[in-house]
């Protein structure tokens, strides 16, 4: 990911649908991530800034690599319900994950009170 030197706050997200539904409608703070409940999907916000695209590194967080990489600005619901299966179960079916870019998983320890990003 670009960012990889952020420090994320991440929400644990129950299923698929409200993951769609909450990337689909709302923009986030630069500093936010979201796991998906009982699988290995975190998605960390890797935006310039809350005014652009919203772009987020897709992380299968147990084998710590970076996946994908997606443009939610410009995907429907539907389409993030469906590339959401759609990578879950390419990734379970991986035996090895080739890692896009470098730098590796970064903290997620966001630390207490605002960051630059969500103040
Ligand atoms: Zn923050």
């Amino acid at each position: 990911m670009m960012h990889s030197r952020r420090r994320f706050s991440v929400d644990v997200v129950k299923d698929i649908p409200t993951m769609a539904t909450k990337l689909a409608d709302h923009s986030w703070c630069a500093c936010q991530g979201f796991r998906l409940a009982d699988t290995p999907l975190l998605l960390l916000n890797d935006s310039t800034g809350p005014d652009g695209a919203q772009e987020f590194a897709v992380f299968d967080v147990v084998r710590g690599v970076q996946t994908e990489s997606i443009t939610v600005s410009w995907m429907t619901k539907e389409r993030l319900t469906a590339f959401f299966h759609r990578h879950l179960a390419a990734v379970a079916n991986a035996e090895t994950l080739e890692g896009l870019g470098k730098g590796g998983l970064p903290s997620l320890e966001h630390g207490e009170g605002p960051c630059q990003h969500c103040a």
